[in-house]
């Protein structure tokens, strides 16, 4: 997606070889022009796959998940972090190991939103690691929903997400892939489909 290329060009801050910041425009302040873009965009690439509900993990993937329901026309739900105490319910969980926090958490989805009729597109802002849309890939299974894919606002292609999920089976489309970056620089792979 080529807007969104320029906006991470212009605005991205590369703070190493493996961490970007993106806090002006998708990650601390959000550009909802561009939120809704980015909606419209996953919504061309799984238009086709029947989608019933789309799924994310709280917090940062929320705002894309909801511009991808919005232009879809079906529901999102964010997986939580923490088990609420309002989350009384059944749920389907699943730990995702955080490289950057190294630490494990519990992911959450309540039983109550997910079932084998489902048709589940799953979205993230990053995908590094694929940890954390990993244990989202396990939680749809869980449920025996059918998972259609996984779209990523932001990959970057050298960490080993993409593979891991594919592994999986999944199909993963991401708006803007990174081959390489390092402070002042930054390289997309070419995709010509995008
Ligand atoms: P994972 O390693 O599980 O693929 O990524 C987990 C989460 O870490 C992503 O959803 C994203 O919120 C965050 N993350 C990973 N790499 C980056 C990065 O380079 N920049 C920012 N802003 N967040 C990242």
């Amino acid at each position: 997606m080529e807007l969104l290329m320029e906006r991470i060009r212009q605005e991205g801050l590369i703070l190493s070889d493996t961490v970007l910041k993106v806090d002006s425009f998708l990650n601390h302040q959000v550009d909802t022009q561009l939120a809704l873009e980015i909606g419209r965009e996953f919504a061309r690439l799984f238009g086709d796959k029947s989608v019933t509900k789309v799924l994310t993990i709280e917090a940062s993937g929320i705002q894309f998940a909801m511009a991808t329901g919005i232009a879809l026309n079906v529901p999102f739900i964010y997986a939580k972090k923490k088990k609420a105490v309002t989350l009384s319910e059944k749920v389907y969980s699943a730990p995702v190991y955080s490289f950057t926090r190294q630490e494990t958490y519990q992911v959450s989805v309540s039983q109550k939103y997910l079932s084998p009729g489902d048709k589940v597109l799953i979205i993230d802002d990053f995908l590094a690691t694929g940890a954390a849309l990993a244990g989202l890939v396990d939680i749809v299974r869980e449920s025996g929903a059918e998972l259609v894919g996984v779209g990523c606002v932001i990959e970057k292609s050298f960490q080993e997400g993409r593979s891991l999920l594919e592994k999986k089976g999944v199909l993963v489309h991401s708006l803007a892939r990174i081959a390489s970056m390092s402070p002042g620089e930054i390289h997309f792979v070419q995709d010509h489909r995008l």
